[in-house]
């Protein structure tokens, strides 16, 4: 790194020149300098007192010496730091308080967590409105591209003029059915601009939304709506994805009629039409006409919104007020309410967005995620639109109407920044690269990767064939419950390495922990992830069950917050995730992270994904069990599977011995395209008669499958 990439804002030129030196210490790893990440700041103060000394937070971070001051800064004085990242927003009222926090649930005030707890604004507001109000010009600027499941249908890009109108509109539409600030509103989309409309409307008057993904079922929809006790739901009458016609309103329907969703008194629906693409085959139109309407609850959107007024101030909340509800994914069972409020949440997801993914003025932004998933509301709707930036609503799959879809997409909007997880990344590894190589993608700058442990094979991949070896990969580590990025490179500021998230982002201090002892480990080592301290992104609670949320992520290592996951950091303080802490086996006294022989299995040329678990076994304490599956032109047979047994302890080395390989044709997976670990592991266990719930994986008859051809249920 020279000395010239660094920024003006440091205070003193001689130390510019140390820490320069320094930095490159850092990075290479020949030298064996060996720096314990937890004390960068330490560090860093004991030996070049370099401070931020400007008044505000700058517009990027250049490279990992501006990263450092600002993280000091972050660590040291959190309350100057996240002043200067919340005064980015508009306030009614800017807070006097900023940082008010417990970790320790052993103290008599127990885990809470406020943060700007007197400051007063409306996240709507931040989103939509001030950009308009600070400059009319952004009234004409493209807020959201959609990007229809047919590549045909007409698209359809909304300013952010439009936009704010549709949100205070459908606002109103709120208002006259009930909903008042605080009350709850389950919302069951698929990805239209609609969905945004209704998110940000709910923001605008102070409704908690809950947003239950598409694709879940009936009994899954219901269990979340008497959850949250909502008594309003927002739906569609359908929705495309691949080509298929998801009826959702009639899924509402079913979830109404259970028992437990007695309260819900009023259904607004979307319609999903095509306008006039007369190309478009309606792939809904057989259920059309037989759409169920239950007079009195059900309504039109399109049609309430005629009949309401377009003025609708934004609701005053305060930061601490509750912003939404979002059930976590359930890979690892019960689903939990995570309660995310106002100004700490778009604090941290609006300056997370800005300085990882470098947003420029102009850029087009596009993010693959499900609006019904954190990543879906932190980086399509809030973290980007806070930004005035574009953002892509896309409402297909990577595979429809071909595995070049994603690529087709970029070059047709012209993405700039593209986010998206590993488990579409290996499916379309699995095909041929042309599928990707004939399109451009000349305008991809930065590409974005979140949600499992992102392989190297798959790492290099997105990076050489995707991204032309040009675009930095950002492979992003957070959580539902963190509410924004954790760990995570940011743009073109710091050297990468394939599947390591890198560093932690400001405010961000890891600390690692001995599984068995429970003592604090000092780095580099590998050991179960916490963080020290609280961030203004971080959930709250979960709703109406605080004593759940102090037992799930307070209890286990007192004063921090157990993410768990597991984690390796290196003498170069890079992070890299190992999985998570559930996921590590025991085998003859060795700790062996199922992950890592993941990525062995996944780098073999005919291996398009893996999923490694654990057995008892009496000798061993547990056996090593991996199901995999082949890419489209491979045949399983005897040799392939020694093969397999050996390039894992080629590669990771003789201690580690797969007992079972199982080809499979495809894994379960939870609707984000998780694998369900829990699942597998009660398939080797065996232990098939206590599955738990199922019904939220993406095919459940995949299940069946296993337990037959498993080896060890018979
Ligand atoms: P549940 O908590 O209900 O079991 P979930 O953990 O899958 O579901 P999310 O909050 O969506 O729900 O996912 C967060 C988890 O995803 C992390 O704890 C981690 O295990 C994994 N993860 C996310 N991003 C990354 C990443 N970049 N690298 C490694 N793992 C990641
Ligand atoms: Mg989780």
């Amino acid at each position: 790194k020279s000395s010239s990439k660094l920024s003006h804002n440091f205070t003193n030129n001689n130390e510019i020149h140390t820490s320069a030196a320094r930095t490159s210490t850092l990075l290479s790893t020949s030298t064996g300098f060996q720096l314990n990440p937890i004390n960068i700041t330490s560090y860093r103060l004991a030996s070049t007192n370099s401070t931020w000394n400007e008044s505000s937070l700058p517009d990027k971070i250049k490279s990992l010496d501006e990263y450092k001051a600002l993280y000091d800064l972050s660590i040291n004085d959190p309350e100057r730091f996240w002043k200067m990242a919340a005064e980015r927003l508009d306030w009614y009222r800017f807070p006097t308080k900023i940082k008010n926090t417990e970790f320790d649930y052993r103290t008599d005030r127990g885990v809470d967590i406020k943060w700007y707890e007197d400051g007063i604004l409306n996240v709507c507001y931040n989103c939509l409105d001030r950009h308009i109000d600070h400059d009319s010009s952004a009234s004409k600027q493209v807020a959201v591209v959609f990007e229809p499941d047919t590549p045909t249908e007409t698209r359809h890009h909304v300013t952010y003029g439009e936009l704010l109108r549709d949100v205070k509109k459908f606002a109103n539409v709120l208002k006259k059915h009930g909903v008042k600030k605080g009350d709850r509103v389950t919302v069951y989309m698929p990805m239209v601009v609609d969905a945004c409309v209704a998110l940000l409307a709910c923001a605008r008057i102070g409704a908690i939304h809950s947003v239950v993904f598409g694709g879940f079922s009936a009994s899954n929809v219901a269990e979340r709506i008497s959850d949250c006790d909502s008594t309003v739901v927002i739906t569609s009458d359908f929705g495309l994805r691949g080509g298929k016609c998801s009826p959702l309103k009639s899924k509402i329907d079913q979830a109404l009629k259970m028992k437990q969703c007695s309260n819900v008194r009023t259904v607004l629906v979307f319609e999903r039409n095509y306008g006039n693409n007369a190309d478009v085959k309606d792939a809904c139109s057989d259920q059309r006409g037989t759409l169920e309407w239950k007079e009195g609850r059900d309504f039109w959107a399109h049609k309430e919104m005629e009949t309401v007024n377009e003025n609708c101030p934004p609701e005053k909340m305060n930061a601490e007020d509750p912003l939404f509800i979002l059930y976590t994914s359930g890979s690892t069972g019960k689903p939990k309410g995570i309660v995310h409020t106002t100004g700490g949440y778009l604090t941290y997801t609006s300056l997370t967005f800005k300085y990882i993914f470098d947003y420029n003025p102009g850029d087009v932004y596009m993010c693959t995620a499900d609006i019904g998933w954190i990543t879906g509301h932190s980086y399509i709707i809030y973290g980007p639109l806070s930004n005035r930036a574009t953002t892509v609503v896309f409402e297909g799959v990577p595979t429809y109407p071909d595995v070049s879809r994603f690529w087709n997409v970029v070059d047709k909007h012209q993405v700039n920044i593209f986010y998206t997880a590993p488990t579409a990344i290996r499916s379309l590894m699995a095909h041929d690269d042309k599928y990707v190589t004939k399109t451009s993608r000349q305008s991809l700058r930065i590409l974005g990767s979140v949600g499992e442990p992102i392989n190297s094979e798959a790492w290099k991949w997105y990076h050489s064939v995707v991204g032309d070896s040009r675009c930095p990969i950002i492979d992003t580590w957070w959580q539902t419950e963190t509410g924004g990025v954790m760990i995570t490179p940011i743009a073109n500021a710091w050297e990468l390495e394939p599947s390591s998230a890198t560093l932690p982002f400001f405010g961000i201090k890891t600390q690692l922990f001995d599984k068995s002892t429970k003592k604090p480990l000092t780095p580099p080592n590998t050991g179960e992830l916490c963080i020290q301290d609280s961030w203004p992104g971080q959930a709250r609670s979960l709703y109406r069950n605080h004593e759940r949320f102090v037992d799930v992520y307070f209890k286990q290592y007192p004063g921090y917050y157990f993410t768990g996951d597991g984690c390796e950091i290196k003498k170069n303080g890079y992070h890299c995730i190992t999985g998570r802490v559930d996921d590590v086996l025991v085998i003859s006294g060795h700790n062996i992270g199922t992950a890592e022989v993941e990525a062995a299995l996944n780098e073999h040329a005919g291996v398009s994904e893996s999923a490694v678990v654990g057995y008892p076994d009496k000798k061993k304490n547990q056996g090593m069990y991996c199901f995999v599956v082949l890419k489209d032109d491979t045949k399983e047979s005897e040799e392939l599977r020694k093969d397999l047994i050996k390039s894992v302890r080629n590669t990771i080395g003789a201690h580690v011995n797969p007992d079972v390989i199982h080809f499979t044709p495809d894994l379960p997976k939870t609707r984000s395209g998780k694998i369900m670990r829990r699942i597998l592991r009660k398939i080797v266990e065996p232990d098939t008669s206590n599955l738990g719930d199922i019904s939220t994986l993406t095919d459940p008859s995949i299940v069946k499958e296993l337990i037959k051809k498993s080896p060890r249920t018979k």
